[in-house]
């Protein structure tokens, strides 16, 4: 397959792109152009991202010298063994954005990435040259085709928003070199972290060309077989422990298994698989059942970023990465799209306001890379422009040595409005997140206004509609047991609407957000005894800042039978403190309810955590009574 041939469909392109596009499926996917983010929640954090995170990436992937890699000498090659791969990762940002103020940077930086691909394709600044290790003598670790997976999925994202250019060329050779090279009669082997997977399946759908998509399915059907070397974690490590077809559970390295996942729901739809997609999507279920945090937040172990065993959820090493919050979203709506259940839209809501909205800073450079929900110690707020080796940063910091998260988010917010709703073969509308936002697609119109999440009532006004009849389908959260569509109630799950719509109806969903407290399955050890509140979507959490003097956050001891109620952008709930006492030996006798008058606590949403200096935290607060 020469370049010349690789077609590149347009279809998408007028659109304005969208992250994933199956062939088949119950739902379909909307482009950038067909739904556009207004003034909201949302559109706010897209706006820093665009505005003040581009530059900041760009700026550090300069100084870490992992752009400069492209073109540099063996010797003054700088970074870790993946960091080809968030060069790319801002190349999709920047794709998706599709902001022509950018335009040169990004030709410029596609030059530099172009001028280092080998004749046959190959494209990596770690392996290769004399003096580095060979091309693929570390399938464990080296992460080569992770790296094509993001070059590959930065491709798809420029064909699907500008056309066939420069890196959509440079994309197709790297995608055929991986395929001459670990075809049928190739290496035997997959990458020890996948990737590559849902990047060649979204190339498939770009170029028509099979190819790609006969090799997304031979890596997925490789992987568990033992193909690569055990390691220290062991091969669950990077999911090569038993075939996905025959896995009860996500499980390993967090961010390999979704992304793994994602990968195989890609396989299964264009082949129609459903045995496959079926294994997945059981995975899922069994995932979030016993696996997730509260936050929608996956991966508990800090030695390899994996997930613990079933219930292992305990708050003060919740790992939970923001690049497994990034590839959980990929994984649940590819789910969505294949088999339109709100379940997966619920997750997805979930894991956007409490761990994607959570991890950036307030001015877009700096973030978090892990999440955690119990924080003991007052953190130490990183100096402006330095560099942090480890990722487990207390507080949020400008960059680290692995900075996968940042230009995770970064192309994650310019895509974010993809993620809003759907249409289906029916040409009937799904809506399955709230926020500001504008729908045009065909003949009809929507514009959605809401203070949602602060408030429940979300407005959907129709600016244009056809002159048949068609069906406006909402998700109504699991959380919101009292709701009501123009008056009626409605249960959790979808509510649809069948009519002839006319511009200027105004359909008003109003969802009963209010605070209330949630108790965890009593096999979460961690967190037994203990509650934590939520208020619609949205995860609270008590800080020190918050706190009288004299009070710290685990002396503090929550009442169950009390109400929590909103005042004043906070939520309070009672309770009362249990004075801690250092004795020599942290264990004996039980400790003696030596509790206080009732003390109100102020609790306001996780995500906004850390942003008013260095303070401890919890999320799961211990209840008054045994
Ligand atoms: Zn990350």
């Amino acid at each position: 397959m020469t370049i010349e041939k690789a077609v590149v469909s347009g279809e998408w392109t007028g659109r304005g792109g969208t992250p994933a596009a199956p062939s088949a499926g119950r739902l379909r996917p909307l482009g950038l152009h067909e739904v556009t983010l207004r003034p909201g929640f949302w559109q706010r954090r897209q706006h820093t991202s665009r505005t003040a995170s581009f530059d900041h990436i760009e700026h550090w992937l300069e100084r870490a010298g992992w752009l400069g890699n492209f073109g540099a000498t063996v010797e003054g090659r700088r970074g870790r063994e993946f960091s080809d791969s968030e060069v790319y990762k801002y190349l999709e940002a920047l794709a998706w954005a599709g902001d022509p103020a950018y335009e040169d940077r990004f030709h410029a930086i596609v030059a530099r990435v172009a001028a280092v691909q080998q004749p046959d394709g190959y494209l990596n600044t770690n392996f290769g040259r004399p003096g580095q290790a060979a091309r693929y003598s570390d399938l464990e670790w080296g992460h080569e085709l992770y790296c094509y997976g993001h070059l590959i999925q930065a491709g798809v994202a420029r064909a699907r928003t500008h056309g066939h250019d420069e890196l959509v060329t440079v994309a197709v050779r790297a995608a055929d070199h991986v395929c001459d090279t670990f075809g049928p009669d190739g290496i035997g082997s997959v990458c020890g972290h996948a990737e590559i997977e849902p990047a060649l399946v979204e190339l498939y759908r770009v170029t028509g060309n099979r190819r790609y998509l006969d090799q997304a399915r031979l890596f997925v059907e490789r992987r568990g077989r033992q193909v690569l070397d055990d390691i220290e974690f062991g091969r669950a490590y990077f999911q090569d422990d038993m075939p996905i077809r025959e896995a009860r559970v996500l499980r390993g390295h967090a961010v390999r298994a979704v992304y793994l996942a994602s990968g195989a729901v890609d396989v299964a739809v264009e082949t129609g698989d459903t045995e496959l997609l079926e294994a997945v999507a059981r995975q899922w279920r069994a995932t979030v059942a016993r696996r997730t945090y509260l936050t929608g937040g996956i991966g508990s172990r800090h030695q390899d970023e994996a997930f613990g065993d079933d219930f292992v959820l305990p708050p003060d090493r919740a790992y939970q990465e923001t690049c497994a919050g990034v590839g959980s979203i990929m994984l649940a709506w590819r789910l969505l799209l294949a088999e339109g259940n709100p379940r997966y839209a619920d997750l997805i809501e979930r894991v956007l306001f409490n761990i994607i909205a959570t991890s950036p800073s307030d001015d877009g450079t700096r973030f978090f890379y892990t999440n955690t929900l119990h924080q003991r110690v007052p953190g130490i707020e990183p100096a402006a422009d330095t560099l942090v080796p480890r990722a487990a940063s207390s507080l949020r910091a400008p960059w680290y040595a692995v900075s996968c998260c940042m230009t995770n988010l970064a192309r994650t917010f310019s895509s974010l409005a993809a993620y809003l709703a759907t249409t289906d073969d029916d040409g009937g509308v799904q809506l399955h997140q709230y926020t500001p936002a504008s729908i045009r697609v065909g003949d009809i119109g929507l514009d959605i206004d809401t203070e949602y999440p602060a408030d429940g009532r979300v407005s959907i006004r129709v600016v244009s509609a056809p002159e048949t009849a068609w069906t406006l389908t909402l998700r109504i959260p699991h959380w919101a047991t009292e709701a009501t569509l123009d008056g009626v109630p409605v249960a959790p799950g979808l509510a649809a609407v069948r009519r002839r719509f006319t511009a200027g109806d105004t359909l008003v969903l109003d969802l009963a957000v209010r605070p209330r407290l949630t108790f965890p399955d009593g096999r979460i050890d961690a967190v037994r005894g203990n509650a934590a509140v939520e208020r619609g979507p949205v995860v609270y959490c008590l800080e020190s800042v918050d706190l009288p003097p004299g009070l710290t956050v685990d002396t503090v001891r929550l009442d169950p039978a009390a109400e929590p109620v909103d005042r004043d952008g906070a939520v309070i709930v009672t309770g009362h403190t249990q004075p801690a006492h250092d004795a020599s030996w942290p264990y004996g006798q039980p400790p003696a309810a030596a509790f206080t008058d009732p003390v109100e606590i102020p609790l306001h949403p996780y995500h906004r955590w850390a942003r008013r200096g260095p303070s401890t935290m919890r999320v799961w607060l211990p209840l008054d009574r045994k």
